[in-house]
């Protein structure tokens, strides 16, 4: 927890924040690939309380959606998942995520907030979003599907990671689950498990949105 690495002496602590509804390889190997190149210390993922872009659809329990993301990176040293999202009431705006995140690590701390390509390209419309390139990096990775572009954000505060390419999103899971079609190997095989034991995605509607 506390090694400090690179000339500034800083912890480097990567954030990657979704609704991991439920979490797959996608978001495991865009995490680990941010850690690699930017050489992190820590990787936290951060399931979201109530997504404000996801007004639309019912989200599964967060106590689910926590377990499923502490199962999926329990065997990684690197990996730790942090309630704070979910324990705050109200929607999840990430402004308020970064702010904790950041008070709980302390001056020492250089946080990189992890995205994917969709996300980032609205990152403007955030709430308080000046204010989020002045407490994290944000690192924007490719996903299949989505083109990778400088969406005109902040010089020097966005950095762009194309990653391999693996075109899977949860809506996707969801919808197999739904109609009886496989997971394995989508996401890991502890989620395979979880999701069969509480019954979860057993009756989704299908999203308008696969990739968002
Ligand atoms: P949904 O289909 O329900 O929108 P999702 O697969 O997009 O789910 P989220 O929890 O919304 O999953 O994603 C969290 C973060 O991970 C977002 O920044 C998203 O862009 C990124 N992400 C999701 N899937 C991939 C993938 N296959 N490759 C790279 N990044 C991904
Ligand atoms: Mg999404």
């Amino acid at each position: 927890m506390m090694k400090a690495v690179g000339g500034t002496g800083k912890r480097r602590l990567g954030v990657m924040g979704g609704t991991f509804d439920p979490i797959h390889h996608g978001h495991l190997v865009a995490a680990s690939e941010v850690a690699h190149h930017f050489h992190l210390d820590e990787v936290v993922f951060v399931p979201t309380g109530r997504p404000w872009q996801k007004a639309d659809r019912t989200v599964s329990a967060a106590e689910d959606r926590y377990l499923m993301t502490v199962i999926a990176t329990a065997s990684n040293p690197s990996f730790s998942v942090s309630r704070v999202d979910i324990d705050r009431p109200g929607p999840t705006y990430t402004i308020d995520t970064l702010r904790e995140i950041a008070a709980a690590g302390g001056p020492d701390v250089e946080l990189y907030f992890i995205t994917g390509a969709d996300a980032l390209s609205q990152i403007l419309s955030w709430r308080d979003a000046d204010e989020l390139f002045t407490i994290a990096h944000f690192v924007g990775a490719t996903r299949p599907g989505h083109i990778l572009r400088d969406p005109g954000l902040p010089e020097g505060k966005v950095s762009l990671l194309e990653i391999p390419a693996l075109a899977i999103s949860s809506s996707e899971c969801r919808e197999r689950v739904s109609s009886g079609q496989p997971i394995w190997y989508l996401v890991p095989d502890g989620i395979v498990q979880y999701i069969n034991k509480r019954g979860l995605y057993r009756h989704v509607r299908s999203s308008p949105d696969h990739q968002s």
